[in-house]
């Protein structure tokens, strides 16, 4: 009988996976044994990582698009749908278009998404770079600012254990930001606060969720005369003021507030009664090894949506994907998953506009951080304006 996998969620999750099980199981498709269908809300892909360029002006809209169909192998079928409802006993779904979709295999791939209104005033008065518009608009301010205090904040979800997405993207920003003022003649008018909340993940009263990047911290910002400070949970924003509240009891007025806001998971997900995550957050909960989401029969997640304590990262993306190919391959040909996902994440860190650091880890080793190199940012420049392509592609 066909089997049929349907994967929602066209970003570098699961086109990346598409791909990578469209050729494990060629044979069987070939055969007409197995399909493969992949579901996405938009016809479009982007490259997320390129929103904070946008920020500083080094990318606009057309660059860090591609139509999503280009990105599959010719065998994946590919519909623009948006996935409603998740029936898991029922084992189908339906979309906006009055669509079911039945399948033998699901993967929910779908991200997730910046919830700035989840923090009173924020929405108003605070910008962020995680969407192409919010990163526009601070591109504008960032650009125009001649002087006063742009204020740093970073609020993690609510979920114990659980990281904003991608986990080094405050600190690139910062450093990014120093640069780019400098740049414009106006760093020594412009004062930049970094801060960092009470709980990040397991640590307390740190600058960054992991204990050997965050000691550095404190010794990159000072040459730079970044400010910083440590336990500062923005819980409202007075936009008429212009004022951060901490829950901790402080107040900084800013010119500018660069947040990295709070996230969910996408409506449909957190609707499915799948997610028993606090605050409605809707991260599923995650087998660590086999990523299978827990309570539910031949369904998987990958990326952002997930419930584990690594990064929300195309670089954990691009090590779930072979796992979870494997599993619905071993599946199908032997009867049980058979791989198994060690938490690794890898990336290449902006360390300011033209430095770049490797850095990399996994459930039980955190990142060793080295210097910043020029050469770091050569090798993050051909990711941004290349190789990321045929990653999504499942060639690399
Ligand atoms: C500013 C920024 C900087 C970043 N920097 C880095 C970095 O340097 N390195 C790194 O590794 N990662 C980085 N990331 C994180 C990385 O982009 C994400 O972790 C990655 O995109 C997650 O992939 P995903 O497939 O889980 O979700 P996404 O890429 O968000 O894809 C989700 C897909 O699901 C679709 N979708 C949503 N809802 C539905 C629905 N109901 N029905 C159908 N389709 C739906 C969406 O249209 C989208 O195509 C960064 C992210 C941002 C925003």
């Amino acid at each position: 009988m066909n089997k049929r996998i349907v994967i929602v969620g066209g970003g570098v999750g699961g086109t990346m996976l598409a791909n990578q099980l469209a050729g494990k199981l060629y044979p069987e498709i070939l055969r007409g044994d197995v399909s493969i269908t992949l579901l996405s809300n938009s016809p479009d892909h982007f490259y997320k990582p390129a929103f904070m360029y946008v920020a500083f002006n080094q990318f606009f809209n057309e660059e860090i698009k591609r139509p999503e169909r280009s990105l599959l192998r010719p065998e994946i079928h590919f519909n623009v749908e948006e996935v409603t409802h998740f029936d898991f006993p029922g084992q189908y779904l339906k979309t906006r278009s009055a669509k079911r979709y039945d399948y033998d295999f699901l993967v929910i791939a779908t991200g997730c998404v910046p919830a700035p209104e989840r923090i009173e005033g924020l929405q108003e008065a605070g910008d962020h770079f995680y969407q192409y518009q919010p990163a526009r608009q601070l591109a504008q301010r960032l650009s125009t600012i001649e002087k006063g205090r742009i204020f740093i904040t970073v609020s993690f979800p609510q979920t114990p254990n659980v990281p904003h997405q991608c986990g080094i993207a405050p600190v690139e920003t910062t450093l990014m930001l120093d640069d780019f003022l400098r740049r414009r003649g106006v760093r020594d008018k412009v004062e930049i606060i970094y801060t960092y909340p009470t709980v990040a993940q397991l640590l307390r009263n740190c600058l960054f969720l992991q204990r050997p990047t965050g000691e550095i911290l404190p010794d990159i910002f000072e040459q730079k005369g970044i400010h910083f400070q440590r336990s500062f949970t923005l819980s409202k924003v007075d936009p008429d003021a212009k004022v951060a509240y901490s829950a901790e009891g402080d107040a900084q007025p800013f010119d500018i507030l660069m947040a990295t806001p709070p996230i969910c998971a996408v409506k449909a997900v957190r609707e499915s009664g799948a997610s028993q995550a606090p605050n409605d957050e809707g991260w599923l909960p995650t087998h660590h090894e086999t990523l299978q989401v827990y309570g539910l029969q031949h369904v998987y997640v990958i990326g952002d949506t997930v419930d584990l304590p690594v990064s929300k990262a195309g670089g954990a993306c691009h090590n779930q994907a072979p796992v979870i190919a494997n599993n619905i391959t071993a599946e199908i040909r032997l009867g049980a998953p058979n791989s198994v996902y060690d938490g690794r994440v890898q990336a290449v860190a902006q360390m300011g506009l033209n430095a770049g650091m490797p850095l990399w880890y996994d459930y039980s080793h955190d990142v060793q951080p080295t210097p910043p190199t020029k050469l770091g940012g050569l090798l993050r420049n051909g990711f941004n304006r290349g190789l990321y392509w045929a990653v999504a592609r499942g060639m690399l």
